[in-house]
Parts: structure tokens; sequence; C-alpha cells
């Protein structure tokens, strides 16, 4: 092993599931609230667990809702969603495909189940991360980009140990395709049993690895089973990746943003003023209304 090893600095159990609208069953894994800066520039990672849902005629999922000063980034593994927002984006996400989402200055949106999925009913698996946006771009217009299969780079691994789909940043020589405002790298890991990966990031960025299936073990010290969090230290650039069973994580990284965070529900700045200020302009329809 090398002498940039980037080490773990713990693991985490995700804490039991909480509902979020009336579709989403969801396990908050990571959150700036429980960790503090050391997850920045990440602000939350909340898992749904497959949960199977019944046909239906009305989608389930989150009504419209309000959002300032980071992005949403829903990762899908199982399912379809649908989203529609304030600034007129639209669009539906199915099964390894991604929407990220900047809210910016602000908008309204709803994430629901896809019209075809509520009536076929079916598993439903994904991750929502919110990323934050350092003080020059919070108040950035809103943006959206949908990022389906075939934008998103599939990596073979060394030795046939599996893939690695790059959402964003860069893995190896190949750059994802999501445009980001700060350095962020989020790989999509998919590992054989028995496979090993070498993840490379540069000196001082934040790393966490969350398993969504499987047992693997990271650096051949900490084991990992499903639904377990790891958080590594700034310092290092390599961490290896083991897989004991077929193994599926989601790898996040990132140039952490060194500013101060005040979250107050969906809104979060860098001062208490400006989250008066947000909850004024989303009460007063600056930020928009759904159609
Ligand atoms: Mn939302």
């Amino acid at each position: 092993m090398s002498q940039n090893i980037k080490n773990v600095a713990s693991v985490h159990k995700s804490p039991p599931s909480h509902w979020v609208g009336d579709g989403l069953p969801v396990r908050t894994a990571l959150s700036h609230h429980q960790f503090g800066a050391s997850v920045s520039p990440f602000l939350l990672l909340d898992y749904a667990e497959p949960y199977y849902v019944e046909p239906s005629l009305t989608p389930r999922g989150v009504d419209e809702h309000p959002h300032r000063g980071f992005e949403t980034v829903t990762v899908v593994y199982q399912g379809e969603l649908e989203h529609r927002d304030s600034s007129g984006a639209h669009g539906r996400i199915g099964s390894g495909e991604v929407q990220w989402m900047t809210a910016g200055s602000g908008v309204v949106h709803e994430e629901k189940y896809s019209e075809a999925f509520t009536q076929a009913g079916g598993w439903l698996e994904m991750v929502q991360l919110w990323v934050n946006l350092s003080a020059k771009d919070k108040m950035s217009p809103p943006g959206y980009q949908t990022l389906t299969q075939s934008q998103i780079p599939e990596v073979d691994l060394e030795n046939g140990a599996g893939v690695a789909r790059v959402i964003a940043g860069r893995f190896g020589d190949v750059q994802g395709s999501a445009k980001t405002f700060t350095p962020v790298n989020l790989w999509d890991m998919r590992l054989n049993a028995g496979g090993n990966a070498t993840l490379r990031v540069p000196d001082g960025y934040m790393m966490a690895i969350f398993v969504l299936k499987g047992e693997a073990r990271v650096n051949e010290t900490a084991q990992l089973s499903a639904k377990d969090l790891a958080l590594f230290e700034r310092e290092g650039e390599e961490v290896v990746l083991s897989a004991v069973e077929e193994t599926v994580a989601l790898v996040l990284s990132g140039q952490p943003i060194e500013e101060s965070v005040v979250a107050y529900g969906p809104f979060v700045m860098n001062s208490q003023p400006e989250i008066v200020q947000a909850i004024s302009d989303y009460q007063s329809g600056k930020m928009g209304r759904l159609r």
C-alpha cells in the first residue's frame, strides 16, 4: 500500500428510516447536522432502500416545496421519478439515471413517482444528496441537469473487478458529464465478489463511501455492510475498496467549502439573516410557484 493512503476516520450504521412526503421512506446516512464541516461540500445523503410500491392511480412523493443555496442530486437505482419546478424544468429519471438540480437563488419543486411507475407499481430505490454551494454561487440562477444512462461514462476496473460509473468529477482519466460549481466527484461503483478498486482523489478532499448492497472492506482495515457509511480523513489520496460479496457503493468526494453553514429546513445559507431573507422571499412568491 502506498504512502498516500487516505485513512478511514469513522464507520456509521444508518439510522432507522423516516418518511419524506408520502412516497419515500429514507434513512439519513450522512448529514451536516451530525457530522458538521467534516462532510463539506456535502450536506445530506438520504437513502431510500428497496421498497415495493403497489400499483395505484395517484402518484406519491414529495409535494411542492422550496430550496435555496445548494444543489439536490437524485440517483435512481430502481423505479422511476418525475420532477417539475418553478423554473419550468421538468424531467423523468429511471434506473441508473441522475437528476442534478441547482436550487441556487431558489426554486419550488415537486418530486413524485412517474405516472407510468405509479400505475405499474414496482421496486423503488434511490439516493438523494445535497451538495452545498459556496457563498458566491448560492444566488446563482436555478439549473437542472438530467443525466441519462448514455451520459454517464462507465469505466471498466482492472482485472475484471467491476465498473465505476462516473456521475460527476473524474475517475482516472474519465470525466463525468455533470457540471458542478466546486470540485465534486460522484462515482456509482459496482464491484464483483472478490474485486478490488483503488480510488484516487486529490489530497485534502473529503471522501465518503456508502454501501447500498453487499459487503466490502476499505484499506484492508474496516468492514462495510449494506447501509454503512465510511468517512475518511482529508489527508491522503488513495483508498482501496475490496468487495467481499458483489457490492454496490456510492463514493462521494470533493473539495471542502470552508465557510459557515446555516441550515434551516430546505434553505442552506451562510448566515441567519440570509435564512430570514430566504423564508421571506419564498413566502412572497419570489422563488416562483408550480403551475
Ligand atoms: Mn426537494
